[in-house]
């Protein structure tokens, strides 16, 4: 019997998936992700978020990415996997850019290992071109991040349409610098795992 990487019990619930090689974690441990699952517009873009960023969300993210536990990239989106590839099968996914210093450290792509499990493709075609934390900068710091955010448009070649996807949004900062640099004729949408933003109209616009 597997033991559930969130609770260490055994896992009882016959959730099984093609798109597991095997369940790491169990339903109940899923069930405390506070789901959200609301529509926003960004930049005249459409998005998604699916979690509420609450203090449970903040720390499997942080074991995740800050501890380095690997083994818990299957359980953001694990149930969701299916649903997922079958909503944007004919999407490319395109992955927020990684602080490259501690994705050095971390020794994995946090995001892209969540997103694999999705199974469509996924071209890293942003980089950030310094040091950049965005949660230490104020507001209108953020600014600054339209020019952090560099992009390989050659890996876009043949690409009609993107999944924009980043794991927690704070500004929409990072996002909107994403959607102006990818070239006007590629059809976007967006998915974030987690937010607190309060969707108003217009808000990021
Ligand atoms: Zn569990």
């Amino acid at each position: 019997m597997n033991k559930c990487v969130l609770c260490d019990k055994t896992i009882e619930d016959n959730f099984s998936s093609l798109f597991l090689e095997k369940n790491s974690f169990c339903y109940k441990c899923f069930a405390k992700f506070k789901r959200r699952e609301e529509k926003f517009e960004i930049d005249g873009v459409k998005g998604i978020v699916l979690y509420w960023y609450d203090e449970f969300f903040k720390d499997v993210l942080y074991q995740y990415k800050g501890c380095y536990d690997y083994l818990l990239k299957d359980v953001f989106l694990g149930y969701l996997y299916e649903d997922i590839k079958r909503k944007y099968r004919k999407y490319v996914i395109v992955l927020a850019p990684s602080n490259e210093n501690e994705e050095e450290k971390r020794g994995f792509n946090h995001l892209e290992n969540i997103f694999l499990g999705v199974r469509l493709p996924i071209v890293k075609c942003f980089s950030k071109n310094k040091k950049w934390k965005q949660s230490s900068k104020k507001i209108e710091e953020r600014k600054e991040v339209q020019n952090i955010i560099k992009i390989d448009k050659t890996l876009l070649n043949g690409v009609k349409k993107v999944l924009i996807v980043d794991d927690v949004m704070t500004s929409g900062s990072t996002i909107k610098a994403m959607i102006r640099q990818i070239p006007s004729n590629i059809d976007k949408k967006v998915l974030v795992l987690a937010s607190n933003c309060r969707f108003l109209a217009n808000d990021f616009n």
